[in-house]
């Protein structure tokens, strides 16, 4: 069984609009997974059916063989402890430091102080950030910010990180730095997919793309470059 299953979803939203048109997919657990297309293709839709920040209009989404229309609204957010998230804006909370950004994650998870200290700058160190922990967002680069978002999206070790359009504001090398993180990351087990329209960054993967475009799949290949026609 594969650890995500998207079957026939369609996705309409409520103004009518159909954003996901009867997509078949599975994703396996460690797979690193790239989504490609243009803007409003429906990457960002199809991410949020998989860690059930949407729902589907049509068809159904499955997580470890569960359906997840089937879960209660009371036991979701326990549920997307199953995902990490990071997105183009680093969403790092302004008026806490980089430990803090990271730390407060687990504070809601009930662990002892010394737990998280361990944990964060265990953490910092995978990214490269231990050296500015003290220090707030406003004083890091964009790069830096977003090495931060991904080391806070993964503290908590979820099974699958979600990367939507991670290098989008970017410069080239920090945008490196990023997907070298991501492989880092998937290196150590957790299932990642990446919604990107940065054709660089996809052609150095050497992994599976998923071509979508008007809201369906037009391709699905094992070690995909980003081919915007044929
Ligand atoms: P992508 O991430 O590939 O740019 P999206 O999934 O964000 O694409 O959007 C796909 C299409 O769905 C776009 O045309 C967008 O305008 C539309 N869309 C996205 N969210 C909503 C919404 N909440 N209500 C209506 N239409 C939406
Ligand atoms: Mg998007």
């Amino acid at each position: 069984m594969k650890l995500i299953n998207l079957d026939s979803v369609t996705k309409e939203y409520p103004d009518g609009f159909v954003a996901l048109a009867d997509i078949n997919c599975e994703i396996d657990q460690g797979e690193f997974v790239s989504l490609v297309g243009s803007s409003g293709s429906g990457k960002t839709t199809l991410l949020k059916m998989i860690y059930a920040d949407e729902f589907p209009s049509d068809g159904a989404v499955y997580f470890g063989g569960r359906d997840i229309c089937d879960i209660k609204r009371k036991v979701l957010p326990h549920f997307r402890r199953n995902f990490g998230t990071v997105f183009q804006d680093f969403k790092l909370l302004p008026q806490k430091s980089v430990f803090e950004n990271i730390a407060y994650t687990l504070e809601v998870h009930g662990k002892s102080d010394a737990q998280i200290a361990d944990e964060v700058t265990n953490i910092l160190n995978v990214v490269g950030m231990a050296s500015k922990a003290d220090k707030y967002p406003h004083q890091i680069s964009g790069g830096e910010q977003q090495r931060v978002s991904l080391a806070r999206a993964v503290i908590h070790r979820p099974r699958v990180l979600i990367a939507d359009e991670p290098t989008g504001n970017l410069d080239p090398i920090s945008a490196l730095s990023i997907v070298r993180l991501l492989l880092k990351v998937n290196s150590f087990g957790t299932t990642v997919i990446l919604a990107t329209h940065d054709k660089s960054v996809v052609d150095k993967l050497n992994r599976r793309v998923i071509l979508m475009d008007k809201g369906r799949i037009m391709r699905d290949d094992a070690h995909g470059k980003y081919i915007i026609s044929g």
